[in-house]
């Protein structure tokens, strides 16, 4: 089924999907349960278009892989061009909307290629691997730095965080991004995700929020 961005009011968003640009260990805690060394700079992958899909239709796990993890993120959707050297303030300009996003990961898979040092696309990238909640203004949040986000998984409270704890974070994260990747409308960043990641199975319910300013569900199959 093809995506199209759009509110939580259901209002299209008119600008194309484009790429997925994501943070790695952008919280401290997550780092550190993976065994990763905090990175002293913003650790960046992309994930193409065709990972992404609307939270909404339900998780679909890839067939034949045991060990598809949740990472529960803060998603921004760029609504102007950000390139080379930006102002926060022109960042902050760029963004047209905030919502959640899962990073899902294979993990066993991401770890073998780690420990070669080999990329770590095909863990990452897969068709499905970012089911993405509809957005709200950003103005919705008083302050960008202070943005809750959280994942429940069949009741139960598995990541909870705060953009407070990025280790880079929102605008100079879009700030570090610019300077590596053009972005441009319809482009979206995922900002990380705090601690607490797992395995995902089927029959799971989801419950992924951005405190009580946006909250969605769904069921993984
Ligand atoms: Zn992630």
């Amino acid at each position: 089924m093809s995506y199209q961005h759009q509110y939580t009011d259901g209002a299209l968003i008119h600008f194309p999907l484009g790429k997925v640009v994501c943070v790695g260990r952008n919280y401290a805690e997550h780092a550190k349960e993976l065994n990763n060394p905090i990175p002293t700079e913003p650790l960046l992958f992309i994930k193409p278009a065709t990972a992404v899909v609307s939270l909404s239709q339900g998780v679909c796990l890839p067939q034949g892989r045991s060990d598809v993890h949740h990472e529960a993120e803060i998603a921004v959707l760029i609504g102007k061009p950000l390139a080379h050297k930006v102002s926060a303030q022109e960042a902050r300009e760029a963004i047209v909307g905030i919502g959640a996003a899962l990073d899902l990961t294979l993990r066993d898979l991401q770890s073998k290629l780690k420990e070669k040092g080999h990329p770590w696309e095909v863990a990452k990238a897969f068709d499905g691997a970012c089911p993405l909640t509809g957005f709200v203004a950003p103005e919705c949040f008083e302050d960008l730095a202070d943005i809750p986000v959280s994942l429940t998984v069949n009741g139960q409270l598995r990541q909870q965080g705060n953009s407070a704890e990025m280790l880079t974070p929102i605008l100079p994260l879009l700030q570090y991004i610019a300077q590596h990747f053009t972005l441009l409308p319809g482009d979206v960043v995922l900002t990380g995700t705090p601690a607490g990641v797992a395995a995902l199975a089927a029959g799971d319910q989801l419950t992924l929020a951005l405190g009580d300013v946006l909250s969605a569900t769904a069921a993984v199959r």
